[in-house]
């Protein structure tokens, strides 16, 4: 991959940054971007920018017919000199499945990380250095060809935006059970981290936020049946003590919070099940004593332990215990991402900006 251009606003915007107390999720901007174009069959070179608006055609297609995929991923730096990043070749692949589902470009590898490499390098002094927190990287992809014929844009931009972040939730949640929308079904974009996804389930999550909940569970697209995610984490449950989630089966998304969880029970002892997951076996578990956690994963909020169920009747499913296995895995997992702990498979991978 050629070098990229750096805009000459880049130094001042980086200079002029500070760093608040409170980051919250997404609410504030790392100070530059990465833009590259896809344009006559091949990705352009590209530019580091200061983070900024950008033109975008309002008859794009992104805009028009959601056609944009993301991925989500954290570089960290707890009390290191250099930024490190986790498992970051998995969410290359994944972006790479998400544009095929979606038969946009790949973005290949190498401009992947040319583009997180940028955006890394460029904020590495200003990058929360505190166990928890850490810089946020939202790479997309998105159809910025205007018309409204029905086939994919032929031109598209690749794009880094970061946040210096703390944790997403902080204490248990309360999920809604949601037994109307579906967020995804198999055959759909359920598998793609697509922007689409996520207008599936906005009335459900806002719904949920509204009636002072934290998120909301989805269930199976077909019979409703049975567990699939929470809008943006997958979800475990402990049941006799052993852990269980979901089986990927075409709806759900791939989390690599979710893979990685699952080799890191079973490294600890636990043993761990994927599986069809019966809601109800679930509910009548919490209410019988057999099911003693649930917590949801994810990049953002890495393990979150869940306090309750809520039914739309106000109906209450109470867990007795919500923090046990859920801190142990957290904390395990956590000391792997930020370097503090043995990392034998390889998971982290220090940036050295050569
Ligand atoms: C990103 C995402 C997840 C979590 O995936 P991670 O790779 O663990 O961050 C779960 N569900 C949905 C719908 C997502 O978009």
């Amino acid at each position: 991959m050629d070098a990229y251009d750096t805009d000459p606003g880049v130094a001042a915007a980086v200079a002029s940054f500070n760093l608040p107390e409170h980051l919250g999720f997404g609410q504030i901007n790392a100070p530059v971007m990465f833009d590259a174009e896809w344009r006559n069959g091949e990705w352009q070179r590209g530019r580091l920018l200061p983070y900024g608006p950008i033109e975008v055609w309002p008859g794009s297609r992104a805009l028009q017919y959601a056609e944009l995929v993301f991925e989500g991923l954290k570089a960290y730096r707890v009390g290191r000199s250099r930024p490190n990043l986790f498992r970051a070749e998995a969410n290359c692949r994944r972006m790479i499945r998400s544009a095929t589902r979606l038969s946009m470009p790949a973005v290949p590898e190498a401009l992947f990380f040319q583009g997180i490499g940028a955006v890394v390098r460029a904020c590495s002094d200003i990058m929360p250095t505190q166990s928890g927190r850490s810089l946020y990287l939202r790479p997309f992809i998105f159809g910025s060809e205007s018309g409204y014929m029905l086939r994919n844009s032929r031109t598209f931009r690749f794009m880094v935006i970061a946040n210096p972040v703390e944790p997403y939730a902080s204490g248990a949640m309360e999920v809604a059970i949601e037994r109307a929308d579906v967020r995804a079904a198999a055959g759909g974009l359920g598998e793609a981290k697509a922007s689409a996804n996520y207008a599936a389930s906005l009335r459900a999550s806002t719904a949920a936020v509204v009636s002072g909940r934290t998120i909301a569970l989805w269930l199976d697209g077909a019979e409703h049946r049975y567990l699939q995610e929470l809008s943006g984490m997958n979800i475990f449950t402990v049941l006799d003590g052993e852990l269980h989630t979901p089986e990927l089966d075409g709806a759900i998304l791939p989390g690599i919070t979710r893979d990685s969880l699952l080799t890191l029970a079973r490294s600890l002892g636990y043993k761990a099940h994927e599986r069809r997951i019966p809601l109800d076996e679930v509910l009548e578990g919490i209410d019988s004593g057999r099911c003693s956690e649930l917590f949801a994963c994810g990049t953002a909020a890495v393990v979150s332990p869940v306090a309750l169920l809520a039914e739309g009747d106000g109906r209450e499913y109470r867990l007795q215990k919500t923090d046990a296995v859920a801190k142990h895995l957290r904390e395990s997992l956590l000391a792997i991402q930020e370097r503090r702990a043995p990392d034998p498979l390889g998971w982290t991978q220090e940036l050295t900006f050569a």
